[in-house]
């Protein structure tokens, strides 16, 4: 068996400076993690253990008791950045540059009188943080739940890890569904997303199935294992090494591995590493 490794995987540059900035503070044990640094157990494991204290994704509403607060790469609204130090905390503020980029995009468009429509998930952190300073706007996840805006211009942004295919379908559909509307589209997928997404597409061409590393509750993950399926090809969505089992691999000759962009680069190598292996385990018996 072949193991062949997506030409980009694993860990964006977002969540690589955001671990970096928790990895200089001296007492973890006075700081609260605004949410879910990343959707990956085993980082939050690793946080855990090091005595941060991290507050749940929802209920938010509720000012935390903590004087330091980070805020995760998903980014919050500039309303609930206000609120926070307004109530005395101190933020450490690891929002990645391409989520603030949406923002600023997302007001831009509010503020020329557009409409907006933020494409991606409703009650995404991420998304969350975006539609928390607009006035009216519509979250939409699907070229179904598309509709009718009340407004001669709409502008148009994009959760940063959502599918580039199905964005374009989405505004396709956006523009059918409000033909007299002028659509102003600004494209806030990043960059290495994209790049994910497109080399996943490559690998799908040379492998029979995927192994792909994340966790299991990461958008970004969930959506390359859609993205193998949709291929129709098998998909094992694993968060660690250890989930691997040799028997998935009896009918394969070729398998691609992949990693969600919250996956640290020793669990990728980890789950490469046991790929091989198996792979070793498996020849000599072909
Ligand atoms: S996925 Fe993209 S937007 Fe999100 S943290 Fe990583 S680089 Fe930033």
């Amino acid at each position: 068996m072949r193991v062949i490794t997506a030409k980009a995987a694993g860990m964006c540059f977002g969540v690589r400076d955001a671990l970096a900035a928790l990895d200089g503070v001296d007492q973890p044990g006075s700081v609260a993690i605004y949410g879910e640094l990343v959707h990956n157990d085993i980082v939050l494991h690793q946080l855990e253990l090091r005595g941060f204290q991290q507050l749940p994704e929802t209920g938010r509403e509720e000012l935390p008791t903590a004087a330091q607060i980070v805020i995760t790469a998903h980014g919050i609204s500039d309303n609930r950045r206000q609120q926070l130090v307004a109530a005395g905390k101190s933020l450490i503020d690891t929002t990645c540059p391409l989520v603030a980029r949406v923002h600023r995009a997302a007001q831009g468009l509010a503020q020329s009188g557009a409409f907006v429509v933020v494409i991606g998930r409703a009650g995404h952190v991420e998304v969350e943080g975006i539609v928390g300073d607009l006035e009216a706007f519509a979250v939409v996840p699907s070229v179904t739940a598309v509709g009718t805006y009340p407004s001669q211009t709409i502008g148009v942004v994009c959760q940063t890890t959502f599918p580039v295919d199905e964005a374009a379908a989405i505004r396709r559909q956006i523009a059918a569904c409000n033909p007299a509307a002028e659509i102003r589209w600004v494209d806030t997928i990043c960059q290495p997303t994209k790049d994910r997404q497109r080399a996943l597409s490559e690998l799908l061409d040379e492998v029979e199935a995927v192994v792909v590393v994340g966790g299991s509750h990461s958008h970004n993950t969930r959506r390359l294992v859609d993205a193998c399926r949709q291929r129709g090809l098998a998909a094992f969505h694993v968060e660690h090494a250890g989930e691997l089992d040799p028997d998935w691999f009896d009918d394969f000759e070729t398998i691609g591995l992949t990693a969600g962009t919250s996956t640290l680069p020793e669990t990728l190598h980890q789950v490469e590493e046991r790929l091989l292996e198996i792979a070793a385990e498996l020849t000599p018996a072909r």
